[in-house]
Parts: C-alpha cells; sequence; structure tokens
C-alpha cells in the first residue's frame, strides 16, 4: 500500500547504490578510499579525491561496504515480492567490472544474493498464502549474446549451437514473450540453485579472437542501448527506444509501464577507479 503510493509519486525507477570493500591487494598496496558513507542512511554518499570532498550523491538507497547480503535485501524484499500483487518487477546491477555485480544478484554459496533471496521469499509467502492463493513459480534463464537469445535451461545448448534461434514476439497489447523458452516448474528453492546453477555452467565463454571482438562490440551496443531506454523512461521522453537491442526488447515489459524497476549502481571504494565510479554514479543518478 504504502510502497505503492510512494510508487506513484516517484515514478518506478528505483536506484540503490552498492560499494564494495576493498580487496586485500588494494589494501596491501595502500589504496585510499574516494568515497565518504557518513550520511549512508540518508541515502547520501560523498566522492573525495585528495581527501577533499568533491561531489555528493542521492539515491534511494546506499549501501556501503559494510553492509551486507541480509542488509541489501531487506530493502530489496518489498519490491522484489510485489510480482505476487501483479506486478513486472526487474531487477539489476550496473557498474564496472569487478565492482560486485556478480556477488550481489547471484552472491556466492555461502553469501547468496538478491536472485536466490527472492525465490526464497516467494516461497515462503506464497507458502503463508496457500489458503487463499495459488501460485504457480517458474524459471527460464537465457542469454543474450552477440544479439541472440539462447535458452540456457535447454540440454546440450552450446554458445553459437543454437539449436533453434529464440526470438521475441508480442502475444497481447503491452506483453512480450519469447514462444519456446523452456520453463522450470519450480516447488522450493532448493530446485532454483539446481536451475540456477546449469544456468551459469551454460553461459557463454568465448576463447577466439575474431569473437571476442564481435562480443564486445554487443555487449557495448547493449549497454548503450540499455542506457538511452532508462534515461528516457526517466525524462518520461514520449518515444522510449526498446527495439534498439535484444536486451532491451527483451525487457520491454519489465522496463516500461507500471512495472517497477530497481537498478543497482555498483563502485568501487578504491581511489585509483575514480574516473569510473563518477560514469556510473552520473549515470545512475541521470535515472532518478
Ligand atoms: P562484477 O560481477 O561486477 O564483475 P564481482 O561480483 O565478481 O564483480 O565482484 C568482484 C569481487 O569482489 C568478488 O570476489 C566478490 O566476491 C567481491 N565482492 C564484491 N562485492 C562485495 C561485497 N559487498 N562484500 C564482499 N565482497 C565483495
Amino acid at each position: 500500500e504504502l510502497y505503492n503510493k510512494v510508487l506513484e509519486l516517484k515514478g518506478n525507477i528505483r536506484v540503490f547504490c552498492r560499494c564494495r570493500p576493498l580487496n586485500p591487494e588494494e589494501i596491501a598496496a595502500g589504496a585510499s578510499m574516494a568515497i565518504d558513507f557518513s550520511s549512508e542512511k540518508d541515502g547520501e554518499l560523498t566522492v573525495k579525491s585528495n581527501g577533499i570532498s568533491k561531489k555528493i550523491f542521492k539515491f534511494d538507497a546506499v549501501f556501503s561496504p559494510q553492509a551486507d547480503q541480509a542488509d541489501v535485501f531487506e530493502d530489496t524484499a518489498p519490491l522484489a515480492t510485489s510480482v505476487l500483487d501483479g506486478y513486472n518487477v526487474c531487477i539489476f546491477a550496473y557498474g564496472q567490472t569487478g565492482t560486485g555485480k556478480t556477488f550481489t544478484m547471484e552472491g556466492t554459496n555461502d553469501n547468496r544474493g538478491v536472485n536466490y533471496r527472492t525465490l526464497e521469499e516467494l516461497f515462503h509467502i506464497t507458502e503463508e498464502r496457500k489458503n487463499t492463493f495459488r501460485y504457480e513459480i517458474s524459471v527460464s534463464v537465457l542469454e543474450v549474446y552477440n544479439e541472440q537469445i539462447r535458452d540456457l535451461l535447454v540440454s546440450g545448448s552450446q554458445p553459437g549451437v543454437t539449436s533453434k534461434r529464440l526470438e521475441i514476439k508480442q502475444v497481447v497489447e503491452g506483453g512480450h514473450h519469447v514462444p519456446g523458452i523452456v520453463e522450470a516448474r519450480v516447488t522450493n528453492v532448493n530446485e532454483v540453485w539446481e536451475v540456477l546453477r546449469t544456468g551459469s555452467e551454460r553461459i557463454a565463454k568465448t576463447e577466439v579472437q575474431g569473437e571476442r571482438l564481435k562480443e564486445t562490440q554487443n555487449i557495448n551496443r547493449s549497454l548503450s542501448a540499455l542506457g538511452d531506454v532508462i534515461s528516457a523512461l526517466a525524462t518520461k521522453s514520449p518515444h522510449i527506444p526498446f527495439r534498439n537491442s535484444k536486451l532491451t526488447h527483451l525487457l520491454q515489459d519489465s522496463l516500461g509501464g507500471d512495472s517497477k524497476t530497481l537498478m543497482f549502481v555498483q563502485i568501487s571504494p578504491n581511489e585509483n577507479d575514480l574516473t569510473e565510479t563518477l560514469c556510473s554514479l552520473n549515470f545512475a543518478s541521470r535515472v532518478r
């Protein structure tokens, strides 16, 4: 209720900023922290350079390196579980390599992230509501690789050897689907972990030189298309360029309309990474 009131007032994109800790190598090398988190509770962080405060950024939430997976999920759960009330929800992480995107979304075996915790919470709530509602939960895992969509739950599916090429189709007004994609019915969280693990084993790993270049170009294309869509949504532009990449086309129902979107902007605390960090922070604050 309250959340939806807030949503009406604020639009449908939330931005959380999370900063990873300095790693042992950085500490050994005497790296200095470029971010001040003393106003973390107000959703603010301050970027410092040579010890001098340079710029304050404000987000819907800020997580310092001390925040753990449970802290992050506590603030994510209300949005994530609103799928049970019929919303499309899209949660994704953005940021420089090595800033903790995988850590936040996937997590590690003993420190699980948003994906797993969300499904765990969904099973918990559906169990509580089982006398009044019947929910079905299924998982699909796909990869957008070089502008091609591959089903990662099809056994024997390998990068570049797509048994059948999947396409995005609009089925009803505003509803997009990928016909033919495997939807694995899951009834408890252990099944989910199995399914997601199969998802990470089959992800494309390219070794061929030419392919690498093509891959990088395609990743950049998807990311800039995503950036364009997010800025168009944020400025309430009448034309949102969803069709410019497979990624944004696929996410159309999750990013547009009355769906709820949460972007984690992941950053490094290391002063040496300040240029990249400012890039990410500036991009993310355009979105709010
Ligand atoms: P990305 O997916 O953005 O490339 P990773 O998630 O692989 O980055 O993170 C890089 C490294 O930093 C990993 O070893 C990860 O476990 C660690 N790391 C990232 N964020 C945190 C965090 N908040 N707390 C502890 N370790 C983290």
